[in-house]
């Protein structure tokens, strides 16, 4: 080969290698270049590593948070605190899931213009959340620890996902010096907690029961107070004598439960939590909800029967029970739940929220016979003025939590009105007996619901 022949072929390998180096930068653009436009230190879009755009409001339009130049909530101080865990704080120690789920619309960065002049309007996000329902849950909470979720179960708006204790991030407490008062104010106990579910797990076992014992609705069991299971003793909350299965679910009988968890045995158990996606995390928004729990592999016969009532080992998580609620509401299967409702910049939509199933959680059938249930106890034990009037179907619980320390108390359900179709879910840390401590405040927070949904 001459030398002229060598050069031409080496200019060809060079052109070669440019040509190829320009598609990888052109492909890892198309695919990278919203998130490297919204890393954590590029200069266009934050200041002081604060996002330097974007409005976000509640359902009604109320400014939760102006990140348009640095980062201010809420004019209302309740507001304030009740809406922290959502938003996220100036120090970064609760993370803002949403803006950083959608830096990329709220920024209005595009491929071909990238960022847009500043100029231009700030993109507002709209979330499902009211901010009236979350200060009132908040109040309602009374400096409790725990948490207070709403959702709508035939689209997915999440109306209230309260998390106690908050702080005024204007006013920023010593969270250090009161770990009492403080613990977990850093994190959403709506999205990240785990609870023994205590009581309010028996709508599970009562769905397993519904489609595995044939004449379940037509038995009576016998409560003297305790049942012997493999040579332990379980103890009941009370004496409650004959009782038909309506009733055992409604007076939160743990001898009946017993009795049923043995004839429906750890397997079938198992099976029926796993059908239910109780223990499954959720993914929307940017969050990964905690994962709850069912594990009955070392359960014995003892054991099975304190799962069943929602004791052992079990966990819950108070977002993905709530969904649970939501699919016996709605014939089986739910909406998924989610924060953001839209974003625009101006007239153009840059992301639209829509409405997806969860898969079948529960048979229609069995659904249709726990909500009767369910609407029994409100009407027969929780008592139906606790409600705000509306049409509610309920399970508590009191979930013990150890030695020596108060229960939690847990109380969940749903609302069947056709244009209230809201499940909730409540959780008070130590408050005791579930339905006297958390009636008051879904009394409260459902009032509100109301409202806020009247205006839209
Ligand atoms: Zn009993």
């Amino acid at each position: 080969m001459n030398k002229l022949a060598k050069r031409a072929w080496f200019a060809m390998v060079l052109a070669g290698a440019l040509l190829l180096g320009m598609a990888v930068v052109i492909v890892r653009y198309m695919v990278s270049a919203p998130d490297w436009v919204t890393f954590q230190s590029s200069p266009h879009v934050y200041s002081n590593g604060v996002m330097n755009s974007g409005v976000i409001t509640d359902r009604s339009g109320t400014v939760v948070l102006n990140a348009t130049s640095g980062r201010s909530y809420a004019e209302s101080e309740s507001v304030r605190k009740a809406m922290l865990h959502l938003l996220g704080d100036r120090e970064g120690n609760i993370t803002p899931f949403l803006l950083n789920e959608y830096g990329a619309e709220l920024v209005g960065f595009d491929r071909l213009n990238g960022t847009y002049s500043t100029t231009d309007e700030s993109a507002v996000m709209k979330l499902t959340i009211s901010a009236d329902v979350q200060k009132a849950a908040y109040a309602a909470l009374d400096g409790r620890k725990g948490t207070v979720g709403v959702y709508n179960y035939k689209t997915g708006e999440i109306l209230c996902a309260v998390s106690s204790p908050s702080f005024d991030p204007d006013n920023v407490p010593d969270i250090a010096g009161n770990p009492d008062t403080y613990d977990g104010a850093y994190y959403s106990r709506f999205l990240y907690a785990k609870y023994a579910p205590g009581s309010v797990f028996k709508v599970l076992t009562a769905a397993a029961a519904l489609e595995e014992i044939d004449d379940i609705s037509a038995r009576t069991f016998t409560c003297t107070g305790s049942i012997e299971i493999a040579g332990e003793t379980l103890v009941c909350n009370g004496v409650h004598g004959t009782v038909t299965f309506e009733q055992a679910l409604a007076q939160s009988c743990n001898c009946a439960f017993a009795e049923i968890a043995g004839e429906l045995g750890a397997n079938t158990l198992t099976k029926y939590a796993r059908r239910s996606g109780v223990a499954e995390q959720l993914h929307f928004d940017g969050v990964n909800t905690a994962a709850g729990s069912f594990d009955l592999s070392k359960a014995g016969k003892y054991e099975t029967a304190w799962a069943a009532i929602g004791q052992y080992n079990d966990q819950i998580n108070p977002c993905s029970y709530m969904v649970f609620m939501g699919a016996i509401a709605n014939g089986g299967k739910a909406a998924e739940p989610y924060f953001v409702e839209k974003i625009t910049r101006g007239n153009s939509s840059k992301y639209e929220a829509s409405t997806e199933m969860t898969g079948r959680m529960i048979e229609k059938d069995t659904a249709a016979a726990l909500a009767e249930m369910m609407h029994y106890a409100v009407e027969n034990v929780y008592g139906t003025w606790n409600f705000a009037g509306l049409d509610a179907c309920a399970k508590s619980g009191t979930a013990e939590v150890g030695e020596g320390k108060q229960p939690n108390a847990v109380f969940t359900g749903f609302v069947r009105n056709s244009q209230y179709p809201l499940a909730f879910i409540v959780v008070v840390e130590n408050g005791g007996s579930g339905s006297a401590v958390c009636t008051p405040i879904i009394s409260r927070v459902l009032s509100t619901c109301i409202v806020a949904m009247d205006s839209d």
